[in-house]
């Protein structure tokens, strides 16, 4: 656990957790939870990871929130948690609530027809070598694994198709680690992150983990609310406050966090 940040008092941030009202452990999946598997299927969390969240679940002090640019239906079998948690997927596009209820972003007309289109155009990407992953708020492409020549080609003739729609039809680019994403506006972890703190008390005590650089969004959203932590075995240049390593230093936060609320 390194911080990165000399202002940032990791024990004293453990010890207004034990205090306070109302807390909120924000959890990116993929590259946090889960180590990355060529077969996005497979990508299941690290040893150790699913029985420390089931705890905290458990012990009902902490509202608990996976935020991730997954699908529900992709992630849920992924997880296996005991209970229902609260997951917001597509970056916010979609959102299940622990009571069962779930909710799902609109898009216009337009926008939905650039997906389409973009999704046609997506075949040129694939023929590259990259996978497509499409999404209803979004689409998805991925290069991991493959060589870095290619990569380059990919994201460049990604960019001259679907640069047209990021402007004209309500979607964004944004990169992240091993591709690129066409996105409706609004869909982002750091509208993720806003809507939740509005929905906390401001004293509350919330802390965002994540890897890639959508992460980074929810950490700028965070600054000055909350703790933001970079789970990264190598590190890069972050807003995060703090840095861990997976599993190791990743278990022990999670520990930290549920020994702070067991003493609530
Ligand atoms: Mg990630």
């Amino acid at each position: 656990m390194k911080k990165l940040r000399s202002v940032i008092d990791v024990d004293s941030f453990f010890h207004g957790l034990c205090n306070a009202d109302q807390c909120a452990l924000l959890l990116d999946y993929d590259g946090t939870l889960a180590p990355f598997q060529v077969n996005p299927e497979g990508a299941i969390p690290y040893p150790g990871v699913r029985e420390a969240i089931n705890r905290i679940l458990a012990q009902g002090r902490t509202r608990l929130v996976i935020v991730t640019g997954r699908t529900l239906a992709d992630l849920i079998p992924l997880l296996a948690l005991d209970r229902a948690v609260e997951i917001w997927g597509e970056h916010g596009g979609e959102r299940a609530h622990p009571e069962g209820n779930r909710e799902r972003a609109t898009l216009s007309e337009v926008t939905l027809k650039a997906l389409e289109r973009a999704t046609l155009d997506a075949q040129e990407l694939q023929a590259l070598g990259a996978r497509c992953e499409r999404k209803a708020s979004g689409i998805a492409i991925h290069w991991r694994n493959l060589p870095i020549k290619t990569t380059r080609i990919i994201r460049t003739r990604a960019l001259a198709l679907w640069g047209k729609y990021a402007t004209i039809n309500g979607l964004k680019l944004h990169d992240f680690d091993g591709g690129i994403e066409l996105r409706a506006r609004g869909h982002s972890k750091a509208d993720a992150v806003k809507t939740i703190l509005s929905e906390m008390k401001d004293d509350a005590i919330v802390a965002c983990l994540g890897d890639d650089q959508t992460d980074e969004d929810a950490f700028a959203a965070l600054q000055g609310k909350g703790l933001s932590v970079l789970v990264r075995s190598t590190l890069r240049p972050t807003r995060a406050d703090l840095w861990l390593t997976p599993p190791e230093e990743l278990l022990q936060f999670l520990q930290r966090w549920e020994q702070a609320r067991d003493r609530w």
